[in-house]
């Protein structure tokens, strides 16, 4: 195993350089028309639901700015009249002047819609596959839009064809088999980079966390294997960043840094509001690593790696 995390290190610093991203999430609703078995802003749930207006986004983005983060990746649940492509419109809009560059984790959209967006200064679309077992996929996608498999499938194509200069791709941990999950995104990577050679792609490895629907993982992970993924992904797609969230144990998060993770969010909420609102809004998950984004960087840093805050300008 050492042999192929030497391996996963050394592709990682000829390749990214020593260098890590670092982003934040800002949820900016909790609202959801899809029954996902795993997900707590699930329609079924009696959660707290709020959708943020333009001015509360504005003021949550104001408290991340604050704290030195230039890369925003706004998330939300689908629900197509409280998170409508005019809203998101609105929201990058407010935002696009005061950070370098702003991405959007929300429902899949058409290809016409990301070009929209992409004029108001959308520059990263996030769009998880979560699983690509069509099997496990119908199980835990018992209703609304994210049923639909294909749709889901195409959307990574759909932005690249709209031009978005950078697209997330990924699978949820613990639906299904992880290796042969890994596999599917890999090759369906490879295919996309192929096509579509100008758009940046990156890939994700969330592991399911505890969250208000009680779901209970089918499929579990171990640490070891964790770190086996990210480096035999790093292997597979040289070229390809790897995106890690604080769904992940401080601990686990600094051994990945040298292995083949370039991007990482830190000190993130994963409730509308939930920085600086004081907002009873529910939490999507709960995280694991409740270090501040400061204590993240010094934890880079001691690593002899450089924490990067911008490495965009979309306005150039
Ligand atoms: S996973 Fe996404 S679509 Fe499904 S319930 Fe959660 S927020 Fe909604």
């Amino acid at each position: 195993m050492s042999e192929l995390f030497a391996q996963a290190q050394a592709l990682t610093q000829q390749r990214f350089g020593r260098v890590m991203q670092l982003f934040a999430p800002l949820y900016i609703s909790n609202e959801c028309v899809d029954l996902c078995d795993y997900c707590g802003f699930s329609f079924s749930n009696q959660i707290a639901r709020k959708t943020l207006s333009v001015a509360e986004v504005q003021a949550e983005a104001a408290y991340l700015k604050k704290q030195g983060f230039q890369h925003l990746l706004l998330v939300s649940g689908e629900d197509p009249k409280a998170v409508s492509p005019d809203y998101l419109a609105q929201v990058l809009a407010g935002l696009r002047g005061d950070f370098s560059s702003l991405a959007l984790e929300v429902a899949p959209f058409e290809t016409e819609i990301y070009q929209r967006l992409k004029e108001h200064g959308l520059d990263r679309v996030v769009v998880y596959q979560e699983t690509y077992d069509r099997e496990a996929y119908a199980r835990v996608h018992r209703a609304g839009p994210k049923r639909n498999y294909a749709r889901r499938l195409e959307a990574p194509e759909r932005a690249a064809r709209a031009g978005i200069r950078q697209i997330g791709m990924g699978i949820l941990l613990g639906l299904s088999d992880w290796r042969q999950d890994a596999t599917a995104l890999i090759e369906h990577v490879k295919i996309l980079k192929k096509r579509y050679w100008q758009t940046e792609w990156t890939v994700s490895f969330p592991r399911l966390r505890p969250c208000a629907s009680g779901y209970n993982p089918p499929h579990l992970i171990t640490d070891e294997e964790y770190k086996e993924l990210i480096a035999t992904t790093r292997i597979a797609l040289p070229d390809v960043g790897i995106v890690l969230s604080t769904r992940e144990s401080p601990e686990l998060r600094d051994e990945l840094l040298e292995l083949g993770v370039t991007q990482m969010s830190a000190g993130s909420c994963t409730n509308p509001g939930g920085y600086s609102l004081a907002s009873e809004s529910t939490e999507q998950f709960e995280i694991a690593d409740h270090r501040d984004p400061a204590t993240v960087a010094a934890a880079i840093m001691k690593k002899g790696l450089e924490p990067v805050w911008k490495d965009w300008e979309s306005i150039l």
